[in-house]
């Protein structure tokens, strides 16, 4: 915990003061809170958001004295009756700090108008209101400190943010001027660099996301803190508000360097060009420039943004590179694909592919109970053939055969293959025996028409085939290969009974 007596602050510094302090749920608020309460201060928690009552309930734990109250600050009513609440359960407000921020990160084009009056009802109207219902009373004790805090200028995806912090802190000199330090309240602003919350980690994550570059990076840019390594600590702002409510009088009228307490204490080293004047608060006083910050940071982003646009230049030739290549595979793929399931003298399916389609029409057979229908041809005397007509003709031939297949089973499901040699066959899912053989008959009688000349002419003058057709019932399911031996059974028996012509049986 913060050393309080180092900067000259003791513990019951802010006894019986009660004091009111906005956006006290989280961050600076909440610490600002649970700092005066350290020091004797009743403090009154004022957030938009429910949580603040654990920072309360925590201050009290701790023997401390608060009170939340859920309020809409940027209403006439929410300020009222938090006023009126705070009044009720600790007596007068002696002191406020208007810590409360609302900030939604977009582009000046880009974001929402709805989102610059909402943040301004946080930002701007509620000091303003606060000021209204407070102030009155400070004047009529003769006794108070209305502070608020100012932030960073003109940083990017924070338009309103900034615009109405600039706002609060010119509302802030006016008001400081209108009201005379002898009346004894005491008004003035405090700009407290970037401090360790959950708001400056949210600010940096968005800036990096927007600019592209790393969490860290915009971090570091944001904490350039005269004294600090990085951020800082939010407990030695705590402390130094705590200190600037102690000794408000001096700073009415004025914007004030948060640092100010620490280095005049001489626990932080603020620069040798800051120390002649550091312990004199005054408006010129150096403060984090945000102008600066923000030359670096879009620095940063330009020579990244070279970067990455050689990088992006790079990459695109290489995807454009890998695009072709990935294209070229996938026609070889494509092309293997195809060679792989298909007989290249035919153009037909080939053994492998049909195997592959029978075993799995086996399959979806079981589970629709339905039947299929297998036809095996094979030519007649083509040994004969090949030996007087020659290879190439005998090519020829089976390349015409093939088209017949192909012609007379013109259904998707239908599979016309190329079973080896100068054989053929034809799977024919959920058909019927009598169904097949038709089917069959009408290739035999598409081959006879092809009328090629047979050479030898053993059996006839053309070639001819001879056909076996085997079906399978779901109710008699046997195994593919079993549907194969019958087809051939049937084969055979075409040919023992003269070549030329079609057999068919049903499994049984
Ligand atoms: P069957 O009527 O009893 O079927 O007599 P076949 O002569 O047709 O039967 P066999 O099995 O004795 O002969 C088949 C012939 O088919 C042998 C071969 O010359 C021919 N053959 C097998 N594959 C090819 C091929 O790819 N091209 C050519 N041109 N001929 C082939
Ligand atoms: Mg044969
Ligand atoms: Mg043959």
């Amino acid at each position: 915990m913060f050393e309080y007596p180092s900067i000259g602050l003791s513990g019951r510094d802010l006894h019986g003061q009660v004091l009111l302090v906005t956006g006290a749920a989280r961050g600076i608020g909440a610490e600002a809170a649970r700092t005066f309460a350290r020091l004797g201060a009743s403090v009154l928690l004022a957030d938009r958001t429910a949580s603040g009552e654990e920072v309360a309930q925590q201050i009290r734990e701790q023997g401390g004295s608060a009170h939340f109250v859920q309020a809409e600050l940027g209403t006439e009513s929410g300020v009222a009756d938090l006023v009126a609440e705070g009044e009720r359960r600790f007596g007068a407000i002696d002191g406020v700090l208007n810590s409360a921020a609302r900030l939604k990160m977009d582009t000046v084009i880009d974001g929402a108008i709805d989102d610059w009056d909402q943040t301004y009802h946080a930002n701007l109207r509620a000091p303003v209101l606060l000021a209204k219902r407070t102030l009155p009373g400070m004047l009529a004790r003769g006794r108070g400190v209305f502070m608020s805090l100012i932030s960073l200028e003109g940083m990017p995806f924070m338009g309103g943010y900034c615009a109405q912090k600039m706002g609060l802190r010119s509302m802030m000199l006016s008001l400081g001027k209108e009201l005379n330090a002898a009346q004894g309240v005491s008004v003035f602003s405090v700009v407290p660099g970037s401090v360790e919350t959950p708001l400056a980690h949210e600010i940096a994550q968005e800036m990096a996301r927007r600019f592209g570059i790393p969490v860290a990076d915009v971090l570091a840019s944001l904490a350039r803190n005269p004294g600090y390594e990085g951020l800082v600590p939010v407990a030695h702002l705590g402390a130094a508000l705590a200190w600037f409510m102690a000794h408000a009088p001096q700073f009415h009228g004025q914007v004030v360097d948060g640092y100010l307490p620490l280095s005049q204490a001489g626990l932080i080293d603020v620069g040798p060009q800051s120390s002649a004047s550091s312990l004199k608060a005054s408006p010129d006083h150096p403060i984090p420039n945000p102008e600066l910050e923000l030359a670096e940071l879009l620095k940063i982003n330009r020579s990244l943004e070279n970067r990455i646009d050689e990088r992006t230049r790079e990459l695109r030739q290489l995807s454009e590179a890998l695009q072709a290549e990935s294209a070229r595979l996938r026609e070889t793929n494509e092309r293997l694909e195809q060679l792989s399931y298909e007989d290249s003298l035919t153009g037909l399916a080939n053994r492998r592919y049909f195997d592959q389609t029978l075993a799995r029409e086996f399959l979806r057979l079981g589970r629709h109970k339905s039947q299929c229908s297998l036809i095996m041809v094979d030519i007649d005397h083509f040994k004969a053939f090949n030996d007087s007509a020659g290879h190439v003709a005998g090519d020829d031939c089976l390349r015409r055969i093939g088209a017949v297949l192909r012609s007379v089973c013109m259904r998707a499901s239908d599979l016309a293959a190329r079973y080896g040699g100068e054989e053929f066959a034809v799977i024919l899912p959920e058909t019927d025996v009598e169904e097949a053989r038709l089917l069959a008959e009408r290739i035999r009688e598409g081959i006879v028409r092809l009328a090629i000349d047979h050479p030898n002419q053993l059996g006839a003058q053309f070639v001819t085939v001879s056909i076996g057709v085997a079906t399978a019932l779901v109710a008699e399911l046997v195994d593919a290969v079993a549907l194969v031996s019958l087809a051939d059974e049937q084969l055979y028996r075409a040919k023992a009974a003269g070549r030329n012509r079609v057999m068919a049986a049903t499994q049984t």
